[in-house]
């Protein structure tokens, strides 16, 4: 489900009114991409996977929209997000490079409601992420962590280089302090010099099969550029996850 769903909830078809949003702070990931904290009154909570509009107002009353997934857990009156910045984008470099905190823009959501997990989905769960795709999808595992599931999480992360990937830090002390989630970080230029897979596109032996546990078969959720995603998808059919079980979020251009 790509982001166009902006005019209600999808859960309860309440109109989605917008609200004005305060950036708190700020934390770079990569040379190109923040995240941003912002203070947002009157939010409740949000599900992991959803993502919000967001509107940029100038002061001759231009203003321009794009989505942006919510990267963090769910927390009154707080939203993180993850830009990468687009060097001749309208609104991304402005939200990377020039917002400083304190300062304010309007969001409205959370939108989505197929893109999404919950602490009370028990089955395993496949993450498969491109690029800034991991934003979403890093949400679902903060809210693991959150509500204390002991769903076992494997994600696979593709990213150019060592040097793109977000969450780095905490990707990797994920992986090494909790049981039951598997962090791969697969590169497509250049990896690290003791890597074993040589640097490439996402391939068939990339990605895991299905499992079948007593709480049910593995739920899919598959996030990135619209190429990335749609080969991912057809490797995974390819290993024999069903269709119904692969979830999609499309981070192509959005806006208006
Ligand atoms: C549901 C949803 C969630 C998203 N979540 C995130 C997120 O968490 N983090 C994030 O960084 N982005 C996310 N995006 C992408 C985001 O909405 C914008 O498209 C992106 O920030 C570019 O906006 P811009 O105004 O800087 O560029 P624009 O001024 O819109 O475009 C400038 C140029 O870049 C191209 N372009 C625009 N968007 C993209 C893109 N995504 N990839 C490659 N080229 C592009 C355009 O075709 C154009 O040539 C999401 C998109 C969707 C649909």
């Amino acid at each position: 489900m790509t982001g166009t769903d902006t005019s209600a909830d999808t859960l309860t078809r309440r109109p989605i009114q917008w609200r004005r949003a305060t950036l708190r702070d700020t934390r770079m990931e990569t040379r190109t991409a923040r995240t941003l904290v912002f203070d947002v009154p009157g939010w409740t909570e949000h599900r992991a996977g959803q993502h919000v509009d967001v509107k940029l107002t100038a002061e001759d009353g231009y203003s321009a929209q794009r989505s942006y997934s919510i990267a963090s857990a769910s927390a009154p009156g707080r939203v993180e997000l993850t830009v990468q910045a687009i060097s001749d984008g309208e609104v991304s470099p402005y939200l990377v490079e020039t917002m400083t905190p304190g300062d304010e823009l309007e969001l409205r959501g959370p939108i989505g409601g197929w893109f999404q997990w919950t602490e009370r989905l028990t089955e395993p769960v496949l993450l498969v992420g491109g690029g800034s795709g991991i934003v979403p999808l890093m949400a679902m595992l903060r809210e693991r962590s959150r509500a204390d599931s002991i769903a076992p999480f494997h994600l696979v992360y593709v990213a150019r280089t060592p040097d793109h990937v977000f969450y780095a830090n905490e990707l990797y002390s994920i992986g090494r302090s909790t049981s039951d989630v598997t962090i791969e970080r697969l590169y497509t230029r250049a990896g690290l010099p003791d890597d074993h897979r040589t640097p490439g596109r996402l391939g068939p032996e990339d990605v895991p099969p299905p499992t079948v546990s007593e709480t049910g078969s593995t739920r899919v959720y598959v996030c990135g550029p619209t190429g990335f995603v749609e080969s991912a998808t057809r490797l995974l059919q390819d290993r024999g996850h069903e269709p119904s079980a692969i979830r999609t979020e499309r981070f192509g251009p959005t806006g208006g």
